[in-house]
């Protein structure tokens, strides 16, 4: 039977890339519903080809300007608008699975509806979990939703992992430590002095993935990665010394776990999104992405390093944060979202990223994150303050 899917960011990178996986199986997905924020033709030319019951713009202006073009083009999709309606696409009971792919913070609510509605959530927005881990495990657990990991690294570790690690005791056993490999983006083995003038277009060239701008500039301070830490513990329930970062600058491996008998299982495969996009529409099958073959001749070396702690504070912020607990993380974010606007707006150095996430951390008082409102709370709070920081 054919599956019903809402791609939530469906103009973004990760919404694209999903699409075009989707357009491959047209027997086995039908698209209910597509949102975006404000990107009115980029919609309309999706609408057009994968028609949907449903788009949904979040800005009322541009749900307007689409559903003009939509009846000059004779395109009978209905145009809905707001955040509610995002949620609504998300929950709806004739939906199977939604493709979380809004970036940042945005995505929290219709993230978060999809969970309670006991989707199949396939999660690519991590800012979603790393803001509100344990209330969205939960909201998980308690409405039989299940959670895919779309994240390449999450989706190899999850790959790797024993069959019911979560659950099983003796499989938990088993491990000895994950490894989550990051490319090190474009300013791998710089010094702090070259940082500091590097340019939005110089951070936002990743050297092997093509995305959208904000994870490109996390990729290029290491906060990508130490959201990625974030985001590991809280899908798969360790903590985070069980987990070390490993520089792998060619990202053919996505991500390792080594098991307590020595053996270490990787998966690999082209830097692809569409590989884990199909796989978490498909699972537990698999089918057809649109990649290509691993050609190991051309890749016949996989390099390996450290971090570099003292130029990329980025992993070490987010592991306090994490061990914080609370709010903390939601901070960690929320300045990190303020502050890379700001950088891509040439208003902050490249710098400035992390000793604003740091100054917010010390400065945001940390609550319990046991309601939505504290974390919404603590998200805004996070964003006034580095706001007033950069404008001051
Ligand atoms: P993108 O910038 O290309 O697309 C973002 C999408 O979100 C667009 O459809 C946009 O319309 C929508 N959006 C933006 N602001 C919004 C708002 N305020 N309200 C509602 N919708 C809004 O981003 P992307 O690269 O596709 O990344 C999406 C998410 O997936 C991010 O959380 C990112 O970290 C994660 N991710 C991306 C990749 C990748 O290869 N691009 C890999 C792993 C994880
Ligand atoms: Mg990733």
């Amino acid at each position: 039977m054919s599956q019903m899917i809402t791609v939530l960011g469906a103009t973004g990178s990760i919404g694209k890339s999903t699409l075009d996986v989707l357009a491959r199986h047209p027997d086995n997905y039908q698209v209910f519903a597509l949102t975006a924020n404000t990107q009115v033709d980029s919609m309309l030319q999706l609408c057009l080809v994968h028609r949907p019951q449903y788009a949904v713009m979040v800005d009322e202006k541009s749900a307007q300007q689409l559903a003009k073009k939509m009846a000059d083009n004779g395109c009978a999709v209905e145009v809905l608008a707001g955040v509610d309606a995002l949620c609504q696409v998300a929950s709806a009971p004739e939906v199977d699975q939604v493709m979380a792919a809004i970036v940042g913070a945005a995505g929290l609510l219709p993230t978060l509806a999809a969970a309670k509605s006991g989707k199949r959530v396939l999660l690519a927005n991590k800012e979603a979990l790393v803001m509100s881990g344990q209330l969205f495990m939960e909201a998980i657990k308690e409405n039989n939703a299940m959670l895919l990991p779309i994240d390449s690294e999450h989706n190899a570790i999850f790959q790797s992992l024993p069959v019911n690690f979560k659950e099983d005791i003796n499989a938990r056993k088993q491990v000895r430590n994950i490894l989550l490999t990051a490319s090190g983006g474009p300013f791998r083995g710089w010094d702090l002095q070259q940082l500091r003038n590097v340019t939005p277009a110089q951070a936002v060239k990743h050297p092997n993935w093509s995305m959208g701008q904000k994870i490109s500039v996390d990729s290029a301070s290491l906060m990508n990665k130490g959201l990625e830490l974030i985001e590991a513990c809280w899908l798969f329930e360790v903590q985070a010394k069980q987990i070390d970062i490993l520089v792998h600058p060619e990202s053919i491996i996505h991500s390792m776990v080594q098991y307590v008998d020595g053996s270490v299982m990787a998966q690999m495969g082209n830097p692809d999104m569409r590989t884990p996009i199909a796989y978490g529409l498909a699972w537990p099958q698999r089918m057809d992405s649109g990649v290509a073959s691993l050609d190991f001749l051309t890749h016949s070396q996989l390099n390996f390093e450290a971090p570099d702690h003292s130029v990329f504070p980025a992993l070490n912020l987010s592991r306090q944060a994490f061990e914080e607990g609370g709010t903390a993380a939601a901070i960690l974010n929320a300045a990190n979202e303020v502050a890379v606007a700001a950088f891509l707006r040439e208003q902050i150095p490249f710098t400035a990223i992390t000793d604003l996430i740091d100054a917010a951390l010390n400065h945001c008082k940390f609550e319990s994150a046991d309601s939505i409102e504290v974390i919404l709370a603590a998200d805004a709070s996070a964003r006034r303050f580095v706001q007033g920081k950069i404008t001051a």
